[in-house]
């Protein structure tokens, strides 16, 4: 076989360079020559192959040979997609395919697997567990290992976290696990990164890294990744989740902001999703209609208000409006509710258009009302639990809904239905709002059968769920250029982690903390629970927290919005926060002073003149939210233009050396003094006579 081998090699070698070559770029070589256990390795790092259990025998995905398949593919993101074959020494049968994503602007590769089978084969759960290994390799050389978490949910700011954690020896020595979804490693001098694109809440688990006191490392499944007697034959295929790689010189700060990198501009093949936009959603004055104004929460969701909304908006500078709940006639069919708007969003959309802005609308993608075409045509797409649907319940004051099983063909039927309301009212973007990681069992949809446990099916939905998502938002965005679908994460238990940042983006914070969670005792049916509702600078500490997302995932990707309320002390803590990256506004639009309408269109217009600058740029943070100085650095290393934003709490004159070089045009808030360095940082002095926010823009005047 190893004779075998070698000559196949050399014999691919003279017929086609690609097989004998593997992958070569600017930034990566694959090959595949790499030895024993090995299927591929990238320089000096060794992937074993995918390891898994067949008709109760356990099979490890090795190859005897890999041949090219088809041509590498240019892919709309400026990556080059390259796919290999070949048959498994185990079992000829059974053929590997890996699919390599490349790009000659980082080092980071990104890769699945895929197994295929002439004859009949079926998936194994040995004891009942998941036996299923999607990667090996060694961490032997580096060690300094660190996991990157991404979803841990906090109390303190009710939202998702980035969360960077040291493993030290002793958890390779006991055979620790970690969920990740990101291992860094390093020795000062190099760096490693391993990656896959799921998501659930930690510690919720469903791949997990094993650790071995050899300083191995596993990726393996952990629950519902496949079902127990899954088939693999010619109509159905196993797919791996998709993993990611790199390897770096320098440090393990250096491969965080070259991961930034690969996540804006090379995960997805959906570019708009990282566009900064400046969002305006009308939620915010809904809840505050309803809290404080004492009317029902659709009352300002009008023809009438919206297009006054949309005036102000586009004079402040917003590009995509978004109409929160209560658009639409009933949830499942998403038509447009014609007592509310008689034209169906006809004059809503002439006006946006006239102003150059998109229009957003909000979805309860798992929701569908009782007499909705979805529900009547397919009642068995619903969620059932036990056997049991649900009793319907009412959507924010529309009609009663039963929730939609997304991992059936409802899936599907939901995407079609985006698509011709993006036809037929010109929505470009799209709110996905309460989509909870479990919630089905039923025997009928894509996620197990009979011969499947209800614990399995519903790990099974679970974990299938945010692909179904991803599916979802890349058939929209294929149909309808431009589209971008902002899944909703406000809330815990939601499938928060790289995969669906491949198709699409977050909504991370609506109004952060409730009463509840600072044990502030309130009657629920009289208050408003939310506790950062207020004009002011508060709700500005919860939303900027998170901010340390931006190390590894651009800010871009976190949707937040911030208050549009005067008086401009407070207006420019707001904008000083958006810029940042979350890039969202909402709230009274409507009683707004003009001369704080005129604030945000000179301090908008500024930003975008920039905000590609100030999106590719690392974060460099001084100082700790709320204290004083909290300083945010967002210039590019590679052009210097940018924005500093320096918030204070106490009165004082506050000073800050940029970490980059700037570009020599500047613009900044009264009370700021700019000079430069011999090297050519920018030297700030800041003076403040009150709590507030400076900001500095570089490259604009
Ligand atoms: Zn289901």
């Amino acid at each position: 076989m190893r004779k075998l081998l070698i000559f196949l090699g050399l014999a691919f070698l003279a017929a086609t360079p690609l097989q004998a070559a593997g992958v070569r770029t600017r930034q990566v070589s694959i090959g595949f020559s790499c030895g024993r256990g090995c299927l591929w390795q990238d320089g000096i790092h060794r992937f074993a192959p995918p390891a898994l259990s067949i008709d109760g025998t356990p099979i490890s995905a090795n190859v005897t040979h890999l041949d090219p398949l088809g041509t590498p593919i240019h892919l709309k993101n400026g990556a080059t997609e390259y796919w290999f074959t070949g048959p498994l020494a185990q079992d000829v049968h059974l053929k590997l395919q890996i699919q390599f994503q490349v790009n000659d602007e980082t080092p980071v590769i990104r890769f699945r697997y895929t197994l295929k089978s002439d004859q009949a084969r079926r998936m194994t759960t040995p004891g009942g567990a998941q036996s299923l290994t999607y990667l090996q390799t060694s961490l032997r050389d580096l060690p300094d290992v660190k996991e990157v978490s991404l979803s841990n949910f906090a109390q303190l700011t009710h939202s998702y976290t980035l969360a960077e954690q040291a493993i030290d020896n002793r958890y390779f020595e006991d055979r620790g696990s970690f969920m990740g979804p990101i291992l860094a490693a390093g020795d000062g001098r190099r760096s490693f990164l391993l990656a896959y694109e799921h998501g659930s809440q930690v510690p919720d688990a469903f791949l997990q890294y094993q650790l071995s006191p050899n300083r191995d490392v596993r990726l393996v499944a952990v629950k519902g990744n496949y079902l127990s007697g899954q088939t693999i034959d010619d109509g159905h295929s196993w797919q791996s989740v998709w993993m990611e790689t790199a390897a770096t010189e320098g440090s393990i700060d250096e491969l965080a902001s070259t991961y930034r990198r690969f996540v804006l501009k090379y995960m997805a093949q959906n570019t708009a999703t990282r566009i900064p936009y400046i969002f305006y959603n009308t939620w915010n004055f809904q809840e505050r209609n309803k809290w404080w104004n004492g009317k029902p929460y659709l009352e300002s969701m009008n023809e009438e208000r919206m297009l006054k909304e949309i005036d102000v908006a586009h004079r402040m500078g917003i590009d995509v409006f978004v109409l929160d709940t209560g658009w639409y006639e009933k949830t499942g069919d998403w038509t447009v509710s014609r007592q509310r708007f008689p034209d169906g969003l006809k004059t809503v959309k002439q006006k946006l258009d006239s102003y150059g802005m998109k229009l957003g609308l909000w979805f309860g993608p798992t929701t569908a009302a009782v007499s909705s075409r979805v529900v009547r045509e397919h009642p068995e797409w619903r969620r059932s639990w036990n056997g049991e649907v649900a009793q319907p319940q009412e959507v924010w004051e529309t009609e009663k809904s039963y929730k939609m099983c997304m991992v059936s063909g409802y899936a599907d039927a939901f995407a079609d239905e985006l698509i011709r309301l993006a036809r037929e009212v010109g929505v470009t973007y799209f709110k996905w709002d309460a989509i909870a990681q479990y919630g089905c069992n039923d025997p009928h949809h894509n996620h197990g059968g009979e011969n499947n446990t209800p614990q399995e099916r519903s790990d099974s939905y679970a974990f299938q769920l945010v692909q179904y998502m991803s599916h979802v938002a890349d058939k929209v965005a294929a149909a309808v250029p431009g589209a971008i679908v902002d899944f909703d994460v406000t809330e815990a238990g939601r499938s928060v982690g790289l995969a669906f940042l491949s198709s699409g983006k977050y909504f991370l914070i609506n109004n952060g903390p409730y009463y509840q969670n600072y044990d502030i005792p309130i009657d629920l049916k009289r208050t408003n629970s939310n506790l950062f509702f207020y004009q002011g600078q508060a709700r500005t500490w919860i939303a900027r927290t998170p901010l340390t997302f931006d190390k590894w995932i651009p800010s871009t990707l976190f949707l937040t919005h911030y208050f549009p309320d005067d008086p401009q002390q407070w207006q420019e803590v707001d904008v000083a926060s958006l810029i940042l990256g979350q890039d969202g506004i909402w709230g009274d639009l409507l009683n707004i002073s003009d001369s704080g309408v005129a604030f945000f269109a000179s301090a908008l217009g500024r930003f975008k003149r920039v905000r590609d600058d100030i999106t590719e740029s690392d974060p460099v943070v001084t100082g700790i939210v709320s204290a004083s100085p909290e300083i945010h650095e967002k210039i590019s290393a590679s052009t210097g233009r940018g924005a500093v934003v320096i918030f204070a709490t106490e009165r004082g004159t506050y000073r800050y050396i940029t970490r980059h070089k700037v570009a020599p045009e500047h613009w900044a808030s009264e009370g700021v003094a700019v000079s430069s360095d011999p090297a050519g940082r920018a030297r700030i002095e800041a003076n403040f006579d009150r709590p507030g926010a400076k900001i500095l823009f570089f490259g604009v005047r």
